[in-house]
């Protein structure tokens, strides 16, 4: 553990010396990579034999744990924990907030001589019973029934958690649901997801001779996206602390425009971030992989390796709740909102998706022979069957406040669903519509249901960074998903839907006296049926908006009416019928996100009214009046006026107009608060609050061209995104 610290310490200083020492010591990556996980290299070293072999079975089959096993499992973990510094241990839960939940209890258990033991139990490692009544349930629990039950997901490694300052915390990454055992939280749904998708498409291998999967996993690596500022401005700024991003501010003289950000060197200060950040990962197992500036000043991209779906949900919050710590120790603030700065990018997280066999297959990779080509397009149509079907379900999981000031706007793939698939890749679909021979664009022929497949290209040439859900050469990227959210939601729809379009094709399959016939005649259904969800072209242009529309593809603009799709009777049939959801979840998932966007929206609200109330009326108006005795000055010294007066009658009339938008912001949002049903609330938050905001936003930022910088109450722009 002495070297953990140590070399923790070594690279969280900024030190140069300190720096030539890390550098020195190279072999330390891998002493430190997942030195603070409960892996299974560590299972296997400290378990002994049968209970390591009873622990990996439930692992990989699900198979039930005895209380004997876990009494041994829970001990050595303990055990281990405490060796690295540990004094307490938290079951760590994902609640419907979209962040994560710990508790933490000590292992101390007194003894009656006046000592003390250290104690953890196979019961207290399985199961915990926090009082549930302060998370959102939508409905699912009453305060009355606080409580709620934590169940340990044995398919994510347990972890330690070092905070900044030496105390260490043994996670138990757990599943959170209700007495009567409703999920509460975003691991059930995604790991009830994942067991759907995989059941659905081993069918789908079993039917064209598959033998040898026994089980199929959802991979995910989420590329997370993140600006960085330095806390000085940040703690200047009511709105950033409040609500995340900015309210008012005019943009900086420069901004994206030269392109010079992406990609470029990173400044010593960031990179220092970067270097503690990777380490602090590594050290939990997070594959931190690539890092980057991305295209927004301040803006910067993290990605680690993918991995399955569950550990990479895990793994994304770590990141998130990493980077936010990390940075606070270089005095930084990491900003995780969609849009912290008006005209210029916001983040999102693309959310990279595949499917692989426990053998270790990418059933996207398109393979060299033929067998594994049919496979790779049978699932290929399996997907767009189930993007067309259920783009609503998609977008709805994509929906937060933040992002509708993202999606559409420049830099985000609209709000409108459809796929990229590359030329190379259409042109094969095309032809298998109209059930023609297919060619590749080598001299690959393609005959799906006769007898010879060629190898299908792997890599597309050209990459669409415009797309919501671009096919990338061996997966598929949603590109939507919001930066400050978990990917949970997102994913659990993914895995969903697509289950549901490999359970009908392999409904047909296994019917089928001729596999390949049928998988042909599938293939060139889904084409033919669902080909309008694939365009290829520049999604970031008006004409795509119009395009869609004639192709009846919705476009959801906004996050109350992208959520209807949670509620209805598609969507309690599709999540009932793969019992990932039951109707009631899905309500109080419905009700909870409604609740959340109003809860967002009445704090920009209230952000935006203490702001011009208390920082930007009383500046403006004591500096008006200063503008007015030099007006008054003037004219007794027979001096021109004119220009104060005209700057004078200027900012006299973006007065008045504040003080009336902000009176005009103050009612609506009372009517607002005032309106108790969920979908009306937000409804009124929507089309009332968020245009009287803008209306505001306006005027102050009028104003701030007006004013003299140094009178100016916040930080500008130009400050936060350049100053470091
Ligand atoms: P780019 O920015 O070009 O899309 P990155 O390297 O930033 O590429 O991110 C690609 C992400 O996709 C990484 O997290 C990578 O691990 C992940 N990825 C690669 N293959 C798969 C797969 N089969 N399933 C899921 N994710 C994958
Ligand atoms: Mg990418």
């Amino acid at each position: 553990m002495g070297t953990i610290q140590e070399f923790a310490k070594i690279v969280s200083s900024n030190g140069d010396s300190k720096v030539k020492e890390t550098s020195k010591d190279s072999g330390s990556i891998a002493k430190i990579y997942g030195s603070n996980v409960f892996n299974d290299r560590v299972m296997n070293a400290r378990l002994p034999k049968d209970i390591y072999k009873a622990l990996r079975k439930t692992i990989e089959t699900g198979a039930p744990m005895t209380l004997e096993v876990a009494n041994v499992v829970a001990n050595t973990m303990k055990d281990w924990a405490i060796e690295k510094g540990a004094t307490h241990y938290t079951h760590w839960f994902q609640p419907l907030t979209g962040g994560t939940a710990e508790k933490h209890d000590s292992f101390i258990s007194p003894t009656s001589d006046g000592g003390v033991i250290l104690e953890f139990s196979g019961k207290q490692l399985i199961q915990g019973e926090p009082d549930a009544s302060s998370f959102p349930s939508g409905g699912l629990r009453a305060t009355f029934e606080a409580r709620g039950y934590t169940a340990w997901d044995c398919t994510s490694p347990a972890f330690l958690k070092e905070d900044g300052r030496g105390d260490v915390t043994l996670c138990i990454p757990t599943a959170f649901c209700s007495y009567t055992g409703e999920a509460l939280d975003k691991k059930t749904p995604l790991l009830r997801s994942m067991e759907a998708v995989s059941k659905q498409a081993l069918r789908v291998l079993r039917a064209l001779g598959n033998t040898t999967a026994k089980s199929v996993t959802s991979t995910v690596g989420p590329e997370q996206e993140y600006f960085l500022i330095d806390k000085k401005w940040y703690d200047k700024r009511i709105d950033l602390i409040s609500s995340g991003r900015t309210l008012f501010g005019v943009p900086a003289p420069k901004g994206q425009e030269l392109e010079d950000q992406y990609f470029g060197a990173i400044k010593d200060r960031i990179s220092s971030f970067m270097r503690d950040l990777d380490v602090e990962l590594w050290k939990m197992g997070v594959a931190a992989k690539t890092k980057h500036n991305e295209v927004a000043p301040a803006q910067y991209e993290l990605a680690p390796i993918f991995t399955t779906t569950n550990i990479a949900t895990d793994h994304n919050q770590l990141v998130m709740e990493t980077m936010q710590k990390v940075a606070l120790r270089h005095g930084l603030v990491c900003l995780l909102h969609e849009k912290p700065f008006a005209g210029i990018n916001g983040s999102g997280k693309h959310n990279n998706w595949s499917l692989a066999t426990d053998d270790g297959h990418n059933i996207l990779e398109p393979g060299k022979t033929p067998h594994d080509n049919e496979q790779f397009l049978v699932f290929l149509a399996a997907i767009i069957r189930a993007v067309d079907v259920h783009a609503d379900k998609l977008r709805a999981a994509a929906a937060n406040t933040g992002n509708d000031l993202r999606l559409g706007a420049n830099e985000a793939p609209p709000a409108i669903i459809s796929i990229f698939m590359g030329e190379e890749l259409t042109d094969i679909l095309e032809a298998l519509g109209k059930g023609k021979k297919a060619q590749s664009k080598g001299q690959h022929y393609l005959n799906i249901g006769v007898d010879t497949l060629p190898s299908l290209p792997k890599d597309n040439t050209d990459r669409n960074r415009t797309s919501p859900f671009a096919f990338t050469g061996n997966k598929f990227e949603f590109r939507m998903v919001p930066s400050s959210a978990s990917i949970s939601g997102p994913n659990t729809v993914l895995n969903t839907v697509v289950a549901e379009s490999l359970d009908h094709i392999a409904t047909r399959l296994e019917k089928a006296k001729d596999i390949n016939k049928e998988a042909a005649a599938i293939i060139k259904e889904v084409v033919n049926k669902h080909d309008r969800i694939i365009f290829n072209g520049n999604n970031y242009s008006p004409d795509w908006v119009k395009e869609a529309k004639k192709r009846s593809i919705p476009n959801i603009s906004n996050t109350v009416d992208a959520l209807a799709a949670m509620a209805n009777t598609s969507a309690e049939k599709l999540f009932s019928k793969y019992r990932v959801l039951s109707k009631e979840e899905l309500h109080s998932r419905y009700e909870i996100y409604l609740e959340i966007y109003s809860k967002n929206i009445n704090i920009e609200a209230q952000s935006s009214i203490r702001m011009v109330r208390q920082q930007y009326l009383p500046v403006v108006m004591n500096y008006s009046g200063q503008l007015a005795n030099t007006v008054t000055a003037l004219k007794s010294a027979g001096a021109s006026s004119a220009t104060q007066k005209d700057i004078l009658s200027e900012i006299s009339a973006l007065i008045a107009s504040a003080s009336k938008n902000l009176a005009a912001l103050e009612v609506v949002t009372k009517k607002a608060q005032a309106t108790s049903e969920a979908h009306a609330k937000a409804v009124v938050y929507r089309d009332k609050v968020v245009p009287a905001m803008s209306s505001l936003r306006a005027d102050i930022d009028a104003l701030e061209m007006l004013i003299p910088s140094s009178e100016w109450p916040v930080p500008s722009y130009a400050d936060m995104l350049f100053k470091f």
